[in-house]
């Protein structure tokens, strides 16, 4: 029986576990895993949204199945339908853009429409009648998906789990800390426990310390930690109902249970682990832009926050998916998420599965996700509206 090594034992890797498990019965699974609560890992201090507003078809295709898988999660999985509640609702998404990203928002919007996505393209005054208290001065578009969804990212992890592990598939609580190869092929995987692990393939998926495990083969990606804060804070006043909103300026805010969550995406910002949450930039940044969208922004109460860290691939904010095709051909890497891996799990671990076990990924494409734009320095044209 041949012995496949998952490393990291996040969504991404109990997904492809669950996955592998369903679909080859000639081979052992084991998921090593050194934090079984996952306390620094990206899952937990996610968002949970399933957005269809995306720069490329692939991803839009993979945010549709996974929507489905998220939505029908205990039939899918064959797990107890009490044993996870994923909190699974509609709560929508809006796109704000500005004169400039006039034709690139159109241009998304036929690709997600003709993708098979449910979304509208709006103008101003179209935004004003969805939001009547906020202030459009500034935006000339907007692109709304009224069914993009939330859930629980970290039931989604433990649903996968618990499948993968009625299905065979062992956890161990143990750290990788090197890999032996013969420049082909790895053969073993040495663990921080000082126990060996003969393996026939190894995939690779942990996530923001992805490259400490590639940099242990020789492999060199562009794949970095970067910090994301979110904020959660209340409203005095009662607002109208807010979708998920992403302002031009990179500003995200949301309802999120009884309150509200804001962050910032900065792009070209700082990147490695930085543990801080930074309450000034909530104070002098983050409130001015929210309050200067709707009035009902200015009246809130900060309740705290929490920080966790994008596997942020440099070259493009995309993954990097699939065998070292010119370098060792049984090490697997799965990384560099950049910010939408809970959503895209369920479909890239489904192929992700294919492509081992047929050698082909068939039910969705991830050629143009492979290690050969890296190798090559092609960054994928991602042309939506910044994630
Ligand atoms: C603030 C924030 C908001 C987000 N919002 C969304 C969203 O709305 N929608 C969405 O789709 N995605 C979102 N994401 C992204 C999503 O959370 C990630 O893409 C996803 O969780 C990645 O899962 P993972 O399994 O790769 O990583 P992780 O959950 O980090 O798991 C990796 C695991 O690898 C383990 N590991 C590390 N080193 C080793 C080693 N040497 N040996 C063995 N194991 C090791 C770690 O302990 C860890 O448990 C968000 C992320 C953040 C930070």
């Amino acid at each position: 029986m041949s012995k496949i090594a998952i490393i990291g034992g996040g969504i991404i890797g109990s997904s492809i576990a669950w996955n592998l498990a369903k679909s080859c019965l000639t081979s052992e699974f084991i998921v090593i895993e050194p934090d079984p609560i996952h306390e620094f890992a990206e899952i937990p201090r996610a968002i949970g949204g399933i957005r269809f507003v995306q720069g490329l078809i692939e991803n839009l295709k993979m945010s549709l199945y996974g929507r489905y898988v998220f939505k029908n999660f205990a039939r899918e999985l064959n797990i107890q339908e009490d044993f996870v509640d994923l909190n699974f609702h509609e709560c929508g998404y809006l796109f704000l853009g500005t004169g400039n990203t006039v034709k690139a928002f159109e241009e998304n919007y036929r690709m997600l429409s003709e993708g098979g996505a449910d979304i509208k393209l709006m103008d101003k005054r179209s935004l004003e009648a969805l939001l009547p208290s906020f202030n459009f001065k500034d935006i000339d578009v907007g692109l709304y998906s009224p069914s993009d969804s939330r859930i629980d990212p970290y039931s989604a992890l433990r649903g996968f789990k618990q499948a993968a592990i009625d299905l065979g598939v062992e956890y161990k609580k143990d750290r990788v800390v090197d890999i032996n190869h013969d420049h082909r092929r790895v053969n073993s995987v040495k663990l921080e426990s000082g126990t060996f692990i003969p393996v026939d393939i190894i995939i690779n998926a942990a996530n923001c310390w992805a490259p400490d495990i590639c940099k242990m083969v020789g492999m060199k990606v562009p794949i970095e930690p970067v910090r994301r804060q979110t904020f959660y804070f209340n409203m005095e006043k009662e607002i109208e109902k807010l979708p998920a909103a992403r302002d031009h300026n990179g500003l995200s805010v949301r309802p999120d249970g009884a309150g509200f969550i804001a962050g910032k995406t900065a792009v070209g910002g700082k990147t490695g682990f930085n543990w801080e949450l930074d309450y000034r930039k909530f104070e002098n940044e983050l409130w001015h832009l929210m309050a200067s969208r709707s009035p009902f922004f200015e009246t809130i109460k900060y309740k705290g926050g929490w920080v966790g860290h994008y596997d942020q691939c440099l070259l493009d904010g995309n993954p990097i998916l699939g065998p070292w095709e010119n370098g060792l051909s049984n090490f697997i890497l799965a990384a560099g998420f950049s910010g939408h891996g809970l959503q895209h799990a369920p479909a890239i671990s489904l192929a992700l599965s294919e492509q081992i076990n047929h050698g082909e990924a068939k039910s969705f494409d991830l050629s143009r996700f492979s290690y050969k734009r890296v190798e090559d320095n092609k960054p994928l044209g991602d042309t939506g509206p910044t994630p």
